[in-house]
Protein backbone atom coordinates (compact mmCIF):
# COMPACT_ATOMS: atom_id res chain seq x y z
CA UNK A 1 0.00 0.00 0.00
CA UNK A 2 1.37 3.44 -0.78
CA UNK A 3 1.77 6.08 1.95
CA UNK A 4 0.48 8.31 -0.07
CA UNK A 5 -3.40 9.40 -1.33
CA UNK A 6 -3.45 10.06 -5.29
CA UNK A 7 -7.17 11.58 -5.47
CA UNK A 8 -5.76 13.83 -2.22
CA UNK A 9 -2.83 14.73 -4.38
CA UNK A 10 -4.81 15.60 -7.26
CA UNK A 11 -7.17 17.84 -5.43
CA UNK A 12 -3.93 19.36 -4.14
CA UNK A 13 -2.44 20.50 -7.29
CA UNK A 14 -6.05 21.93 -8.38
CA UNK A 15 -6.12 24.28 -5.14
CA UNK A 16 -2.72 25.46 -5.73
CA UNK A 17 -3.33 25.87 -9.87
CA UNK A 18 -6.32 27.91 -8.38
CA UNK A 19 -4.88 29.75 -6.08
CA UNK A 20 -2.07 30.76 -8.51
CA UNK A 21 -5.11 32.01 -10.66
CA UNK A 22 -4.44 29.38 -13.55
CA UNK A 23 -6.29 28.65 -16.84
CA UNK A 24 -9.33 26.81 -15.86
CA UNK A 25 -8.87 23.63 -18.42
CA UNK A 26 -5.78 23.18 -16.42
CA UNK A 27 -7.48 23.33 -13.42
CA UNK A 28 -10.09 21.32 -14.66
CA UNK A 29 -7.99 18.17 -15.66
CA UNK A 30 -7.38 17.79 -12.17
CA UNK A 31 -10.47 18.04 -10.57
CA UNK A 32 -12.03 15.64 -13.55
CA UNK A 33 -9.48 12.65 -12.80
CA UNK A 34 -9.55 13.40 -9.20
CA UNK A 35 -13.66 12.73 -9.46
CA UNK A 36 -13.23 10.35 -11.71
CA UNK A 37 -10.84 8.12 -10.07
CA UNK A 38 -12.39 8.98 -6.55
CA UNK A 39 -15.32 7.13 -7.51
CA UNK A 40 -13.02 3.82 -8.13
CA UNK A 41 -12.43 1.49 -5.44
CA UNK A 42 -8.45 2.17 -4.39
CA UNK A 43 -7.69 -1.15 -5.81
CA UNK A 44 -8.65 -0.96 -9.53
CA UNK A 45 -7.21 2.53 -9.37
CA UNK A 46 -4.03 0.98 -8.33
CA UNK A 47 -4.51 -2.16 -10.38
CA UNK A 48 -5.13 0.25 -13.52
CA UNK A 49 -1.70 2.28 -12.43
CA UNK A 50 -0.06 -0.71 -12.89
CA UNK A 51 -0.88 -2.11 -16.32
CA UNK A 52 -1.05 1.41 -17.88
CA UNK A 53 -4.81 1.55 -18.43
CA UNK A 54 -5.72 4.55 -16.49
CA UNK A 55 -5.58 7.04 -19.42
CA UNK A 56 -8.56 4.36 -20.94
CA UNK A 57 -10.84 6.37 -17.82
CA UNK A 58 -12.95 9.54 -19.04
CA UNK A 59 -11.50 12.58 -17.64
CA UNK A 60 -8.14 10.92 -16.73
CA UNK A 61 -4.98 12.54 -19.28
CA UNK A 62 -1.62 11.62 -19.51
CA UNK A 63 0.00 14.03 -17.04
CA UNK A 64 -2.88 13.56 -14.30
CA UNK A 65 -2.21 9.33 -14.75
CA UNK A 66 1.36 10.23 -14.22
CA UNK A 67 0.80 11.55 -11.04
CA UNK A 68 -1.68 9.08 -9.57
CA UNK A 69 1.45 6.73 -10.70
CA UNK A 70 3.85 8.62 -8.63
CA UNK A 71 1.79 9.16 -5.83
CA UNK A 72 0.87 5.40 -5.67
CA UNK A 73 5.05 4.41 -5.40
CA UNK A 74 4.96 6.70 -2.28
CA UNK A 75 6.81 9.38 -4.29
CA UNK A 76 5.22 13.40 -4.05
CA UNK A 77 4.56 13.89 -7.97
CA UNK A 78 6.94 16.02 -9.72
CA UNK A 79 3.81 18.36 -10.73
CA UNK A 80 3.07 18.93 -7.38
CA UNK A 81 6.89 19.15 -6.35
CA UNK A 82 7.14 22.04 -8.65
CA UNK A 83 3.96 23.84 -7.81
CA UNK A 84 5.15 23.93 -4.35
CA UNK A 85 8.30 24.91 -5.01
CA UNK A 86 7.29 28.31 -6.99
CA UNK A 87 4.98 29.60 -4.55
CA UNK A 88 4.24 32.80 -4.01
CA UNK A 89 6.96 34.74 -1.53
CA UNK A 90 5.93 35.41 1.85
CA UNK A 91 3.49 38.41 3.21
CA UNK A 92 5.54 41.21 5.11
CA UNK A 93 4.93 40.83 8.34
CA UNK A 94 2.20 43.30 9.37
CA UNK A 95 0.04 41.21 6.35
CA UNK A 96 1.09 37.84 7.73
CA UNK A 97 -0.44 38.63 11.05
CA UNK A 98 -3.50 40.00 9.81
CA UNK A 99 -3.97 36.71 7.78
CA UNK A 100 -2.99 34.49 10.88
CA UNK A 101 -5.82 36.22 12.47
CA UNK A 102 -8.50 35.58 10.12
CA UNK A 103 -10.91 32.14 11.28
CA UNK A 104 -13.18 32.88 8.49
CA UNK A 105 -14.02 33.68 5.22
CA UNK A 106 -17.44 35.30 4.83
CA UNK A 107 -18.37 35.82 0.70
CA UNK A 108 -18.31 32.63 -1.41
CA UNK A 109 -19.85 31.52 -3.94
CA UNK A 110 -20.71 27.83 -5.32
CA UNK A 111 -22.04 26.18 -8.45
CA UNK A 112 -25.60 27.02 -7.16
CA UNK A 113 -25.00 30.70 -8.49
CA UNK A 114 -21.94 31.31 -10.43
CA UNK A 115 -19.68 29.55 -8.68
CA UNK A 116 -17.11 26.62 -10.34
CA UNK A 117 -17.21 24.37 -7.46
CA UNK A 118 -20.30 22.62 -5.24
CA UNK A 119 -20.85 23.74 -2.03
CA UNK A 120 -18.91 20.56 -0.30
CA UNK A 121 -15.69 20.80 -2.51
CA UNK A 122 -15.63 24.57 -1.14
CA UNK A 123 -16.31 23.62 2.57
CA UNK A 124 -13.68 20.98 2.35
CA UNK A 125 -11.14 23.77 1.15
CA UNK A 126 -11.59 25.82 3.59
CA UNK A 127 -11.33 23.39 6.47
CA UNK A 128 -8.22 22.10 4.30
CA UNK A 129 -6.90 25.87 4.90
CA UNK A 130 -7.72 26.30 8.64
CA UNK A 131 -10.50 28.26 8.39
CA UNK A 132 -13.25 27.50 11.12
CA UNK A 133 -15.81 28.47 8.98
CA UNK A 134 -17.15 29.46 5.82
CA UNK A 135 -20.27 31.97 4.93
CA UNK A 136 -21.50 30.67 1.77
CA UNK A 137 -23.32 33.79 0.07
CA UNK A 138 -24.46 32.49 -3.72
CA UNK A 139 -26.12 35.52 -5.29
CA UNK A 140 -29.68 37.07 -5.33
CA UNK A 141 -33.00 36.50 -7.93
CA UNK A 142 -32.32 39.63 -9.57
CA UNK A 143 -28.85 38.76 -11.08
CA UNK A 144 -29.90 36.39 -13.22
CA UNK A 145 -26.65 36.47 -15.10
CA UNK A 146 -24.92 34.92 -11.65
CA UNK A 147 -28.03 32.06 -11.84
CA UNK A 148 -29.14 34.15 -8.99
CA UNK A 149 -31.34 31.97 -6.11
CA UNK A 150 -35.05 32.70 -5.81
CA UNK A 151 -36.57 32.44 -2.27
CA UNK A 152 -37.10 28.80 -3.03
CA UNK A 153 -33.44 27.60 -4.07
CA UNK A 154 -32.51 29.55 -1.19
CA UNK A 155 -34.85 27.48 0.65
CA UNK A 156 -33.43 24.52 -0.63
CA UNK A 157 -30.06 25.11 -0.43
CA UNK A 158 -30.69 26.31 3.70
CA UNK A 159 -31.98 22.46 3.73
CA UNK A 160 -28.61 21.23 1.96
CA UNK A 161 -25.82 23.39 3.78
CA UNK A 162 -27.85 21.43 7.10
CA UNK A 163 -26.80 17.99 5.52
CA UNK A 164 -23.41 19.52 4.56
CA UNK A 165 -22.73 20.89 8.36
CA UNK A 166 -23.13 16.82 9.03
CA UNK A 167 -20.90 15.53 7.04
CA UNK A 168 -17.88 18.01 7.87
CA UNK A 169 -15.65 17.85 10.48
CA UNK A 170 -16.40 18.83 14.30
CA UNK A 171 -15.51 22.32 15.07
CA UNK A 172 -15.92 23.59 11.35
CA UNK A 173 -18.86 25.61 10.36
CA UNK A 174 -20.80 26.05 6.90
CA UNK A 175 -22.72 29.21 7.61
CA UNK A 176 -25.83 30.19 5.58
CA UNK A 177 -25.78 33.82 3.90
CA UNK A 178 -25.95 35.42 0.69
CA UNK A 179 -24.42 38.33 -1.46
CA UNK A 180 -27.97 39.92 -2.14
CA UNK A 181 -28.35 42.65 -4.54
CA UNK A 182 -28.57 46.30 -3.50
CA UNK A 183 -31.86 47.14 -5.71
CA UNK A 184 -31.98 50.44 -7.51
CA UNK A 185 -34.09 52.03 -4.57
CA UNK A 186 -31.78 50.87 -1.96
CA UNK A 187 -33.98 47.64 -1.03
CA UNK A 188 -32.54 44.29 -0.85
CA UNK A 189 -33.28 41.39 -3.53
CA UNK A 190 -34.63 38.43 -0.99
CA UNK A 191 -37.49 37.85 1.29
CA UNK A 192 -37.23 39.50 4.33
CA UNK A 193 -38.14 36.31 6.25
CA UNK A 194 -35.13 34.94 4.66
CA UNK A 195 -32.48 37.51 5.27
CA UNK A 196 -33.55 37.50 8.87
CA UNK A 197 -32.94 33.37 8.93
CA UNK A 198 -29.42 33.54 7.24
CA UNK A 199 -26.16 34.22 9.38
CA UNK A 200 -24.93 36.57 7.26
CA UNK A 201 -26.17 38.93 4.85
CA UNK A 202 -23.33 40.77 2.27
CA UNK A 203 -24.95 43.43 0.39
CA UNK A 204 -23.91 44.54 -2.92
CA UNK A 205 -24.19 46.74 -6.06
CA UNK A 206 -24.22 44.91 -9.00
CA UNK A 207 -26.35 47.07 -11.73
CA UNK A 208 -27.24 51.14 -12.33
CA UNK A 209 -23.51 51.25 -11.38
CA UNK A 210 -23.27 54.00 -13.38
CA UNK A 211 -26.21 56.12 -11.12
CA UNK A 212 -24.94 59.71 -10.05
CA UNK A 213 -23.56 60.48 -7.12
CA UNK A 214 -26.53 61.98 -5.35
CA UNK A 215 -28.71 58.59 -6.14
CA UNK A 216 -25.72 56.60 -5.82
CA UNK A 217 -25.47 57.96 -2.21
CA UNK A 218 -29.74 57.41 -1.36
CA UNK A 219 -28.80 54.21 -2.49
CA UNK A 220 -26.19 52.46 -0.74
CA UNK A 221 -27.81 54.68 2.68
CA UNK A 222 -30.89 53.08 2.43
CA UNK A 223 -29.73 49.44 2.05
CA UNK A 224 -26.96 50.22 4.84
CA UNK A 225 -29.64 51.60 7.67
CA UNK A 226 -31.66 47.99 6.57
CA UNK A 227 -31.44 45.96 10.15
CA UNK A 228 -30.74 42.57 7.68
CA UNK A 229 -27.47 44.15 5.96
CA UNK A 230 -24.23 43.19 8.00
CA UNK A 231 -21.56 43.99 5.14
CA UNK A 232 -21.05 45.84 2.61
CA UNK A 233 -19.45 44.54 -0.54
CA UNK A 234 -16.94 45.99 -3.01
CA UNK A 235 -18.41 49.27 -2.36
CA UNK A 236 -16.91 50.81 -5.49
CA UNK A 237 -17.57 47.84 -7.92
CA UNK A 238 -14.80 48.81 -9.41
CA UNK A 239 -12.26 46.76 -12.01
CA UNK A 240 -9.16 47.68 -11.90
CA UNK A 241 -8.04 44.90 -14.72
CA UNK A 242 -10.00 42.04 -16.37
CA UNK A 243 -9.31 38.81 -15.94
CA UNK A 244 -5.79 37.04 -17.37
CA UNK A 245 -6.88 34.95 -20.18
CA UNK A 246 -8.33 31.49 -19.78
CA UNK A 247 -9.45 32.28 -16.01
CA UNK A 248 -12.72 32.83 -17.15
CA UNK A 249 -15.33 29.30 -17.60
CA UNK A 250 -18.45 28.49 -17.32
CA UNK A 251 -18.97 28.99 -13.81
CA UNK A 252 -17.51 32.77 -13.71
CA UNK A 253 -19.62 34.72 -15.56
CA UNK A 254 -21.03 36.96 -13.44
CA UNK A 255 -17.47 38.42 -12.32
CA UNK A 256 -16.26 38.65 -16.05
CA UNK A 257 -15.88 41.65 -17.12
CA UNK A 258 -13.76 44.70 -18.37
CA UNK A 259 -12.06 47.66 -16.27
CA UNK A 260 -14.95 49.59 -14.63
CA UNK A 261 -14.78 53.14 -12.78
CA UNK A 262 -15.38 53.49 -9.15
CA UNK A 263 -19.10 54.29 -8.67
CA UNK A 264 -19.61 57.75 -7.37
CA UNK A 265 -20.96 57.95 -3.60
CA UNK A 266 -20.32 60.30 -1.28
CA UNK A 267 -17.94 58.04 1.06
CA UNK A 268 -18.00 60.20 3.89
CA UNK A 269 -21.75 59.72 4.26
CA UNK A 270 -21.85 56.11 3.80
CA UNK A 271 -18.81 54.95 5.88
CA UNK A 272 -20.14 57.13 8.62
CA UNK A 273 -23.67 54.99 7.93
CA UNK A 274 -21.38 52.41 8.31
CA UNK A 275 -20.01 52.93 11.36
CA UNK A 276 -23.50 54.34 13.00
CA UNK A 277 -25.25 51.13 11.81
CA UNK A 278 -22.40 48.66 12.71
CA UNK A 279 -22.34 47.62 9.05
CA UNK A 280 -18.73 45.89 8.01
CA UNK A 281 -17.12 47.37 5.21
CA UNK A 282 -15.89 44.63 2.90
CA UNK A 283 -12.26 44.44 2.02
CA UNK A 284 -12.93 42.62 -1.06
CA UNK A 285 -9.79 40.47 -2.05
CA UNK A 286 -10.51 39.73 -5.64
CA UNK A 287 -7.50 40.42 -7.93
CA UNK A 288 -9.24 42.23 -10.63
CA UNK A 289 -11.48 43.95 -8.09
CA UNK A 290 -9.21 45.56 -5.04
CA UNK A 291 -12.14 46.67 -3.76
CA UNK A 292 -12.48 49.60 -1.57
CA UNK A 293 -9.35 51.06 -2.87
CA UNK A 294 -6.91 51.99 -0.13
CA UNK A 295 -8.00 55.77 -0.05
CA UNK A 296 -11.58 54.64 0.88
CA UNK A 297 -10.32 51.90 3.11
CA UNK A 298 -8.66 54.64 4.81
CA UNK A 299 -11.38 56.37 5.31
CA UNK A 300 -13.60 53.92 6.10
CA UNK A 301 -11.13 53.31 9.09
CA UNK A 302 -10.96 56.85 10.76
CA UNK A 303 -14.60 57.08 10.10
CA UNK A 304 -14.45 53.50 12.73
CA UNK A 305 -16.38 51.10 10.53
CA UNK A 306 -15.92 47.38 11.30
CA UNK A 307 -14.08 45.18 8.03
CA UNK A 308 -14.26 41.87 6.56
CA UNK A 309 -11.33 40.70 4.68
CA UNK A 310 -13.32 38.14 2.27
CA UNK A 311 -12.14 36.35 -0.51
CA UNK A 312 -15.57 36.24 -2.94
CA UNK A 313 -14.33 33.14 -4.31
CA UNK A 314 -15.83 31.51 -7.12
CA UNK A 315 -13.43 28.16 -7.08
CA UNK A 316 -11.94 26.28 -3.91
CA UNK A 317 -8.26 27.72 -5.21
CA UNK A 318 -9.48 31.49 -4.69
CA UNK A 319 -10.63 30.72 -0.61
CA UNK A 320 -6.61 31.47 -0.36
CA UNK A 321 -6.89 35.27 -1.80
CA UNK A 322 -7.60 36.72 1.48
CA UNK A 323 -3.89 37.47 1.55
CA UNK A 324 -4.20 40.00 -1.45
CA UNK A 325 -6.83 41.26 0.89
CA UNK A 326 -4.80 41.38 3.98
CA UNK A 327 -1.63 43.27 2.22
CA UNK A 328 -3.94 46.24 1.35
CA UNK A 329 -5.48 45.87 4.56
CA UNK A 330 -2.06 45.85 6.69
CA UNK A 331 -0.82 49.02 3.81
CA UNK A 332 -3.60 50.99 5.35
CA UNK A 333 -3.35 49.92 8.86
CA UNK A 334 -6.43 47.69 9.49
CA UNK A 335 -6.13 46.54 12.62
CA UNK A 336 -6.87 42.84 13.38
CA UNK A 337 -9.70 44.40 16.18
CA UNK A 338 -11.56 45.77 13.19
CA UNK A 339 -11.96 43.21 11.41
CA UNK A 340 -15.04 40.80 12.26
CA UNK A 341 -13.98 37.45 10.36
CA UNK A 342 -10.73 37.83 13.14
CA UNK A 343 -13.61 36.24 15.54
CA UNK A 344 -15.17 32.69 16.14
CA UNK A 345 -18.06 31.68 14.16
CA UNK A 346 -20.16 32.12 17.42
CA UNK A 347 -18.99 35.82 17.93
CA UNK A 348 -19.95 36.76 14.52
CA UNK A 349 -22.99 34.95 14.00
CA UNK A 350 -24.34 36.80 17.80
CA UNK A 351 -23.42 40.06 15.91
CA UNK A 352 -25.26 39.53 12.97
CA UNK A 353 -28.40 38.12 14.84
CA UNK A 354 -28.17 41.28 17.33
CA UNK A 355 -28.33 43.34 14.66
CA UNK A 356 -31.15 42.51 12.82
ZN1 LIG B 1 -20.52 40.79 -6.12
ZN1 LIG C 1 -19.57 37.75 -4.84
Amino acid sequence: MSARDPIADLRRIAFLLERANEATYRVRAFRSAAKTLGALPAAEVAERARTGKLTELSGVGDVTARCVAESLAGEEPVYLRRLLATEGTDLDEAAAKLRDALRGDCHTHSDWSDGGSPIEEMALSAVELGHEYLVLTDHSPRLKVARGLTAERLRKQLDHVAAVNEALPKGFRLLTGIEVDILADGSLDQDEDLLARLDVVVGSVHSGLNDDRAKMTRRMLTAIANPHLDILGHCTGRMVSSRPAGVTGPGDKGHRARTRKESEFDADAVFAACAEHDVAVEINSRPERQDPPKRLIRLALEAGCRFAIDTDAHAPGQLDWQRFGCERAALCGVPANRVVNTWTADRLVKWTAGRS
